[in-house]
């Protein structure tokens, strides 16, 4: 299975002369107080030693954690997109996958910050818990999803795409990269790492959190991840000293947190996964934090941290039910949905969107099919020899939002066939 060859992961080759098993590994930004990021340079560094320092148990029995790092992708200017996987010495059969996306808007830089210092907290955790937490869960992460917009501190791609508005037509080989690992390790919880930048003078928490809002993900998965991103991401954000609130809550609607089926949030619900967001504010909160960029960055990168922690918590202790809701939500897409929403949101009116009954198919034209084409090979959606798209196959939600002329972002006009008539 591809998830083997994904989770087993490649090495980097040998770790570089410093660091190693004598000092604790820190980050570019550690060494710096948080004064400046770390570099990618930096983080290479920084995998290579925890890769390199964990080949055997010490002498106390403790025993190390595996980190691995493998590409997944590369850029639009050929930087590579790597995912590293921290897992136990040793695990219970199937343990929960937690996959963090860490800093798809290349001007956001504390979550992938957080992401490394989590990664390197991990591998060095020598107590019962760290080690009980890593036999249940294996964390997946994607620290540097927009490799291209990082160096160049801008939110878009190098292409100028919004990484987080292609996850339905996957056009940019970074959503390409993401789409990858969403199908090839299946993780049971996603949780996307950003920041915002509203005015001062806007009332908003410092921190947010939000579940998917997208009306076609099933019920039972959106209620977990209300309760991961409420109870669990909230309350741990509340208890060390920030206001926390829902994303897009805010009186000014400058922020968004829709149902839009082209975020990760949704994309990753709609591919069965418990999915939040989270949102640090990345302008000054104090006085203090005005004059002191260190203190700054340090404060945005701890609030993802915490927040990152709550997940690992809840995937340690809440795994039985998070499988079981996966599997039954897998078990009612198999074939295919009963109705698909083409707009609205759990926080709108229901009558605010009507549910589409879908047809049987969507029949393409050669011209159109040649367009989708590689979109709906990423989703895995079949499509017969006569180019007929049937909703009735697990990813048939997918192939509505992406074929149905009334779909917002459909990227073909399929021609809808009712049921009935194809067989005519
Ligand atoms: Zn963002």
């Amino acid at each position: 299975m591809l998830l083997v060859a994904l989770v087993a992961g490649v090495a980097l080759g040998p770790a570089p002369a410093s660091g190693g098993r004598g000092g604790r590994i820190t980050t570019g930004f550690e060494r710096r107080g948080g004064l400046s990021w770390t570099t990618a340079a930096e983080e290479r560094d920084l995998l290579r030693e925890l890769i390199a320092a964990a080949p055997s148990p010490d002498r106390v029995g403790w025993e190390p954690a595996r980190v691995t790092v493998t590409r997944v992708g590369g850029s639009a200017r050929g930087r590579d997109v790597e995912l590293i996987t921290v897992s136990g010495a040793r695990t219970v059969p199937e343990p929960i996958r937690v996959l963090f996306v860490c800093g798809q808007h290349g001007d956001e830089p504390a979550g992938r910050e957080a992401c490394l210092k989590l990664v390197r907290d991990l591998a060095d955790d020598r107590s019962a818990a760290g080690r009980r937490l890593l036999e249940r869960v294996t964390v997946l992460v994607l620290p540097t999803p927009n490799p291209d917009g990082l160096a160049a501190g801008t939110r878009a791609t190098a292409e100028g795409v919004d990484l987080n508005r292609d996850h339905l037509a996957v056009a940019s080989p970074e959503a390409r990269a993401v789409r990858r690992v969403l199908r090839e390790t299946r993780p049971h919880i996603v949780h996307d790492l950003h920041e915002f930048d509203v005015p001062t003078d806007a009332s908003v928490a410092p921190t947010l959190y939000l579940w998917p809002r997208n009306l076609n993900v099933d019920p039972e998965l959106r209620g977990l991840a209300v309760e991961l991103a409420r109870d669990r991401i909230g309350s741990a954000l509340r208890a060390a000293g920030w206001a926390s609130d829902v994303y897009g809550a805010d009186p000014t609607g400058r922020l968004g947190g829709d149902g839009d089926e082209r975020l990760l949030r949704n994309a990753a619900a709609l591919d069965h996964a418990v999915a939040v967001l989270v949102e640090v504010d990345a302008n000054p909160t104090s006085a203090l934090e005005r004059d002191d960029a260190a203190l700054l960055h340090r404060r945005r990168v701890g609030a993802h941290l915490v927040a990152a922690r709550a997940t690992l918590r809840m995937a340690a202790e809440r795994g039985e039910a998070v499988t079981s809701a996966i599997r039954a939500s897998r078990a009612r897409a198999e074939h295919g949905p009963e109705r698909v929403y083409l707009d609205g949101a759990d926080n709108l009116p229901a009558t605010w969107a009507a549910p589409l009954e879908p047809p049987c198919a969507y029949r393409l034209t050669p011209a159109q099919y040649a367009t989708a084409r590689a979109t709906l090979a990423e989703h895995g959606i079949r499509v017969s020899p006569d180019l007929r798209v049937r909703t009735a196959q697990p990813a048939g939600v997918r192939a509505t939002l992406l074929l149905d002329p009334r779909a917002r972002f459909a990227i073909a006009d399929g021609t809808p066939e009712p049921c009935g008539e194809e067989e005519a």
